[in-house]
């Protein structure tokens, strides 16, 4: 079975996403996105929608469409911005239940004023809890100079992590560059995992080589104090990192053969349950 890549980006409504990648010649389309997952033996990707669609009926159209064109490869994250208010929340999840492709719920804390357990978010976790659907949530870096961090600490995780034990919640970026704060969280709540994306500059940064070998350090460190590999995902951040690159930074993780194969797919396809296949297929 081919691994898993839960964290990828490919959106009309981010079309300039491309000019912050990892190069010139990324094809930014499901054609050039699955042509990377086949080269780096990767199955099956998950395709984070974001907060700047128009609507939820259009991010639900465009994932729809991209797993018809990928052949199910492809599956929906959808997101909502709590910061538009309770009808702009109650009316995208009226939407969301009608929908039985989605893969997951992410969060954009950082790149909007709030934080994981504002109150606003009531109701989207209700959403996850009922549906068994997990919520992936933005954390650290922005990639924005006006985002603010502090909305997206590990630690801000930790009470809704508590409060909603049968919701399982993703760190995304492993919380860098609180790494050792994302480990504590998902060593401490059975119910936090952590994802693997967008750890690592553009290869053009001076110091990218020194970069990749210190960021796998930082990982096995982190997945040590964890003490499992069971909750660790690998993702890309694609376009943002090659999938080859991204793939290549946890293949050479000094951990057993088992331990990687589970962080390259098999967590992920037990997780997201990604096995159920595709719907109406
Ligand atoms: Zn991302």
């Amino acid at each position: 079975m081919g691994g898993v890549d839960c964290h990828l980006h490919l959106s009309r409504w981010w079309p300039d996403l491309p000019v912050n990648s990892y190069g010139p010649t990324v094809d930014y389309s499901v054609r050039g996105l699955l042509r990377e997952l086949d080269g780096a033996g990767v199955e099956v990707g998950l395709v984070i929608q974001l907060h700047q669609a128009p609507g939820a009926d259009e991010a639900l159209a465009e994932g729809r469409q991209l797993t018809e064109e990928s052949r199910g490869r492809l599956r929906p994250v959808v997101t909502v911005d709590p910061t538009k208010g309770p009808s702009v929340v109650d009316a995208t999840l009226a939407r969301w239940e009608k929908e039985t492709g989605i893969a997951a719920v992410k969060l954009f804390p950082g790149y909007l004023p709030f934080y994981p357990h504002d109150a606003r978010l009531g109701p989207v976790y209700e959403f996850a809890h009922r549906r068994a659907v997990p919520v992936m949530i933005h954390q650290g870096d922005t990639m924005d100079r006006g985002g603010l961090v502090k909305y997206a600490r590990p630690i801000e995780v930790d009470e809704v992590a508590v409060r909603y034990p049968d919701v399982r919640f993703v760190l995304c970026h492993f919380g860098n560059p609180w790494m050792e704060e994302a480990a504590e969280l998902v060593y401490k709540n059975e119910n936090v995992y952590a994802d693997t994306s967008g750890l690592l500059a553009s290869p053009t940064a001076h110091y990218f080589d020194r970069m990749i070998e210190r960021c796998r350090r930082r990982l096995l460190n982190s997945i040590v104090t964890v003490g499992s590999p069971d909750r660790i995902l690998y993702g890309s951040d694609w376009p943002l990192e090659s999938i080859a690159t991204a793939v290549g930074l946890v293949a050479g993780l000094d951990l057993p053969e088992a331990d990687r194969a589970a962080i390259l797919g098999g967590n992920a396809r037990r997780l997201f349950r990604l096995d159920r296949g595709t719907p109406g297929s």
